[in-house]
């Protein structure tokens, strides 16, 4: 259960100690302001996309999780850097920030549920079995960055690479490089988003349906034959993201009788059977550059996180924003950071107590490190979650 227990493999959450600030109070924003006024340089403010607007507000910075993770990485002299987000990215921050910086991530339950599908230990029983299958000389394990710290680690001990949302592409066509590349024999393991290995394969790259295979971890041998595994390109692990795997043909379906000239645009995490109907797929920063880049009065269904879209549409209101499905919420863990949370945590650090904290084991830490480093050396690298 999010919230219970303590779990530092894994981006389950624990609870926060300290005494929170009520929701109700009417002095927080007030609050925020002060405390982030008296740490002054000492304290750097993250926010992904995805968060609240009251959140928002404070951050000194936004963007997706491997742009803000650099920006961490850029401002060595803030002892503390406060990430709105989720875990793995906090993870990532402290990775790549120096030993003297502290990533303080204000709620520890805001995890990631695509990144909980992914277990380290299932991770290598996977590997354990594609070994014994013999496939594993063929196997370049690909990890999305929204995936744990110990994920990444596994991912640069074999070989492998990070990827984001916008490099996918790039990450696969070389990591089948090794073994004659979309034509040779070459295979990827894609962790944990089933569906952005798939969109990429089948979308990007242009190769088929046919050569992915979905690895369920619950299974022996993933739930495949070893001809699967070995016919197969892709080996897509089972996850998804529970907010981006809701959206649906129905509702691009409903976008487009119901709103003259709609251009839908989703995010690459959602189902090929969507991204297939879309009339744009991108990362969020990709999102936003096209819609600001789009004439006034076109009107937009957006298939990505709600907060990002109501943004969307107050940041341009010339444009006709709308949300692609009605059934989809908030991701709840991004949800998890507040107000509350931030007052608490930037007020704690006036007082003198870092809360939070989220520290990576430095073997852990080292071995993902080679695989970030090993996306950054992708060409025409750019950031994007
Ligand atoms: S939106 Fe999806 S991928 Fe992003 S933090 Fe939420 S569950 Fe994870």
């Amino acid at each position: 259960m999010l919230g219970r227990g303590r779990d530092l493999h894994s981006e389950r959450g624990v609870e926060c100690p300290g005494d929170l600030p009520a929701p109700s109070d009417p002095g927080l924003v007030e609050r925020a302001r002060a405390a982030k006024a008296a740490l002054g340089d000492k304290v750097f403010v993250l926010g992904h996309h995805y968060q609240r607007d009251e959140v928002i507000e404070f951050a000194d910075v936004t963007g997706d999780s491997f742009k803000l993770a650099k920006e961490a990485a850029a401002r060595p002299d803030a002892p503390w850097i406060v990430f709105c987000g989720v875990h793995f990215m906090a993870e990532s921050a402290d990775i790549l920030t120096s030993e003297d910086q502290t990533v303080i991530l204000p709620d520890l339950a805001a995890g990631c549920s695509m990144a909980d599908m992914a277990a380290i230990a299932q991770v290598e029983d996977c590997w354990d079995e594609l070994v014994e299958a013999g496939v594993a000389d063929a196997v370049v394990p690909v990890t999305y960055m929204n995936s744990s710290a110990a994920i990444k680690a596994f991912t640069g001990r074999h070989g492998g690479t990070v990827c984001t949302s916008s490099n996918a592409r790039t990450a696969l066509t070389w990591a089948l490089s090794e073994r004659g590349g979309l034509e040779g024999d070459g295979k990827v393991l894609f962790l944990p988003d089933q569906h952005l290995g798939r969109n990429t394969w089948a979308r990007d790259l242009g190769g088929s349906l046919d050569d992915c295979v979905v690895w369920d971890p619950h299974r022996p041998l993933g739930g495949l034959t070893v001809e699967e595994l070995r016919a197969a390109r892709m080996i897509l692990w089972r996850g998804h993201c529970s907010v981006h795997g809701r959206f649906t043909t129905e509702a691009v379906a409903a976008a487009r009788a119901t709103i003259p000239g709609v251009r839908v645009i989703v995010h690459p995490e959602c189902r090929h059977e969507v991204v297939e109907l879309a009339d744009e797929v991108g990362s969020t920063e990709r999102i936003i550059q096209t819609i600001a880049a789009a004439p006034d009065g076109t009107a937009w269904a957006v298939g990505t996180e709600l907060n990002l879209v109501q943004r969307l549409g107050q940041m341009f209101p010339a444009q006709r924003i709308t949300f692609l499905e009605k059934n989809v919420c908030y991701c709840s863990t991004m949800n998890r950071i507040d107000l509350p949370h931030l007052v608490w945590a930037l007020e704690s650090l006036v007082d003198g107590r870092v809360v939070n904290p989220i520290r990576v084991e430095p073997q852990v830490a080292a071995d993902a490190r080679v695989a970030l480093d090993q996306m950054l050396a992708l060409p025409g690298e750019t950031s994007k979650d």
